[in-house]
């Protein structure tokens, strides 16, 4: 009664209009005037914690290539880097590898890493030059270049982009004050330059890639109010790729459209205009992002949330290439954008890419990626396919294989993720906006210290569970987003169920919290069909995509010409089904989920969810160049099917290696 009684005064539902008002967070670092203010604010690195599953994510890249790329790819992140000071590559992969390297070491706080990452800090901070230029340092003009390694010219600004990102990261961890006076050095050495040498003079990646140089002079600003950086800004903005107009705009809706609109560029520029929002805040920013978003759906997309994009877009058949690249491109877009906007619909996107993409494209061991990977992918091999500009192996899990970015630039993927999962508030409060397994250390109301624990078998499981710890009562708002695709959530504050309005898809609990306090969120996940390229049928269930389950055959690989060995995966059961309208129109599918989920769950063997559903095969849907062929149309394939139905299993997209993700359907036709 007295805990009934508790929980009926202290319960404050707060409407968003208060929320909304031009609040920010008092504790972390935020948009300051004239910037909007903004929803929610990133934690320092090292505030949050990964558990579970998340946890032996970060493990497997510790032990895997985000802890010895320096010495598995030496040529290019060893010692002769340019960003350590040498005459080897002297463009983006090194910096790629820290961006990764930095979030992994200080999440996990591993002394070793943390060592790896500072000796390529330090060698920048050093050696900045007097006139504010940083990085590596030209070359004498007789130089022959180091095959395998990428020069560029030293001088380009998009290598430098990533070390931004790298900076700001390791401050947010470190408070390392060498870091904003090389930063304000070298945005003052930008402004002097770039009228003379713009943004696209050496690479147009600088053009293209722009929103992340723009994002980390916003972010200084909020740290030294230094007026210089707003002019700046604007030069950045004007000189960068005009993404508002192309999202906007038809050319994504084309095949392999000019002006060339490359795969990763795409997912990069996506978070450019609502960055620059912060100073302009226009609605058309917003608008063109979710235009965007709806142009590559409709005619580049897949069920997985990836778009037809193997170099150039390349339309919505489900055995184009996705580039993995373009995936962790893409969450860190969505991680930028989610802050500024507190848009669910970029907190739900995120995960559907983090949860069924980013898990397949490299091996279990985390020795090996995938550069391109398709929705469809039934035989992986080094063999020519359907990819513009088609260079073989590039779908099989080698390291170099395929062309090296990927190799540099994956390591940012979960380590992100988990820096995602959590924001401090601008009613100084908490919100978990995305979900995983994982425990946060958040300032709150007049600066107290709180410690909120997550724990949850999400994605697989509909329960998360979080225990409030603190030294003191508090008073606080909790925002907790409700996903889009969950009709009938419930909240539960220590055991009793409580009525929370939501706006805009977040419920927020204000109140006075205690140590111990616990609130238990349930999403319970209904089955979504949805259809895509020829009328072909995806399977999603809450942030899950499931495909058809494939038995696999790995052979691993040596071959001239290549720098290391690669694996290769052949089919060793059926794949060209077609699964039965009734089964669907009936929402007749049978889930079994197990008890315990294995600590890797990303694999054929520890699938933590089997669906069973009639499905029957289409002798006419073969191998077309090494890919699944065209697929049957779903308009009118049920004379071709063989006449005996089967039940075929299918397991979260993400633990597959082999997959249908998009299927033909079928009526059985009544005599
Ligand atoms: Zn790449």
């Amino acid at each position: 009664m007295k805990k009934l009684l508790l929980i009926t005064i202290a319960l404050v539902f707060f409407a968003f209009n208060t929320f909304s008002k031009d609040n920010r967070n008092s504790h972390y670092v935020t948009n300051q005037p004239p910037l909007k203010a903004q929803p929610y604010t990133a934690l320092p690195l090292g505030a949050i914690k990964a558990k579970g599953m998340l946890l032996k994510m970060l493990e497997l890249q510790r032990d895997g290539l985000t802890g010895h790329l320096d010495s598995v790819y030496s040529i290019v992140c060893g010692d002769n880097n340019g960003w350590l000071g040498g005459t080897g590559d002297g463009w983006e992969r090194g910096p790629y590898w820290i961006d990764g390297l930095v979030p992994l070491a200080y999440i996990l706080d591993d002394a070793e890493l943390k060592a790896k990452a500072q000796k390529w800090i330090d060698w920048s901070i050093k050696n900045q030059r007097e006139d504010g230029y940083f990085g590596p340092n030209p070359l004498p003009e007789d130089y022959v270049r180091i095959p395998g390694t990428q020069q560029g010219q030293r001088e380009d600004w998009w290598p430098k982009m990533v070390m931004l990102k790298v900076l700001q990261q390791y401050y947010t961890a470190t408070n390392d004050e060498r870091v904003i006076k090389l930063l304000l050095n070298y945005f003052k050495y930008q402004q002097q330059m770039l009228p003379k040498f713009p943004l696209d003079h050496w690479t147009f990646w600088g053009s293209q890639r722009g929103g992340d140089n723009l994002a980390v002079v916003y972010w200084l600003f909020n740290i030294t109010r230094e007026k210089f950086l707003l002019e700046l800004a604007e030069t950045i903005k004007k000189q960068t790729f005009d993404w508002t107009t192309i999202y906007s705009g038809n050319a994504i809706r084309q095949l392999n459209p000019l002006p060339q609109l490359h795969c990763v560029n795409v997912a990069q520029g996506l978070k450019e205009p609502i960055i620059y929002y912060q100073q302009r805040p226009e609605q058309k920013y917003l608008d063109a992002v979710k235009a965007g978003l709806s142009a590559l759906k409709d005619c580049h997309g897949f069920v997985n949330g990836m778009y037809g994009g193997d170099e150039r877009l390349h339309g919505n058949d489900p055995t184009q290439g996705s580039e993995l690249c373009s995936a962790v491109e893409m969450m860190f877009s969505f991680e930028s954008i989610l802050p500024i906007t507190g848009d669910v619909f970029y907190a739900g996107y995120l995960e559907k890419v983090a949860y069924n993409v980013l898990p397949t494209q490299s091996t279990d061991d985390y020795m090996r990626k995938q550069y391109f990977q398709q929705a469809n992918q039934v035989l992986i091999n080094d063999t020519e396919r359907n990819f513009f500009n088609d260079k073989n192996a590039r779908i099989a899990y080698g390291t170099t294989s395929g062309y090296p970015c990927c190799l540099a630039n994956m390591h940012q993927g979960w380590p992100k993720f988990v820096q995602n999962l959590w924001y401090a508030t601008s009613d100084n409060g908490i919100a978990a906006l995305v979900y995983g397994s994982s425990e946060v250390k958040v300032k709150v109301a007049g600066g107290v210290e709180v410690t909120v624990v997550e724990k949850t078998d999400y994605p697989f499981k509909e329960n998360i569970h979080f225990t409030i710890q603190a030294d003191k009562r508090t008073k606080f708002p909790f925002h907790l987003r409700i996903p889009q695709w969950c009709k009938n959530p419930t909240i539960a504050l220590n055991g009793q169920k409580v009525e929370v309005q939501t706006k805009n898809n977040i419920a927020v609990i204000d109140r006075e919290w205690s140590a111990g306090d616990i609130v238990e969120l349930n999403l319970p996940m209904d089955f979504q069909f949805s259809y895509w390229y020829e009328n072909s049928l995806g399977i999603e269930r809450g942030p899950l995509v499931y495909a058809l389950k494939i038995e696999e055959d790995w052979r691993e690989v040596t071959k001239e010409g290549y720098d290391d060995t690669f694996w290769e995966v052949f089919p060793k059961s059926p794949w060209n089904y077609a699964i039965l309208r009734s089964e669907i129109d009936n929402n007749n599918l049978k889930i079994e989920t197990t008890e315990n989920i294995a600590a890797n769950p990303w694999n054929l063997k520890n699938a933590p969810i089997t669906v069973k559903t009639k499905a029957s095969r289409l002798p006419i849907w073969q191998m077309e160049r090494n890919s699944a062929g065209r697929i049957p149309s779903s308009a009118s394939p049920a004379r071709e099917t063989e006449k005996h139905e089967e039940v075929i299993e299918l397991i979260p997209y993400g633990c597959t290696t082999l997959r249908i993700s998009q299927f033909p359907v079928y009526s059985v036709r009544r005599q």
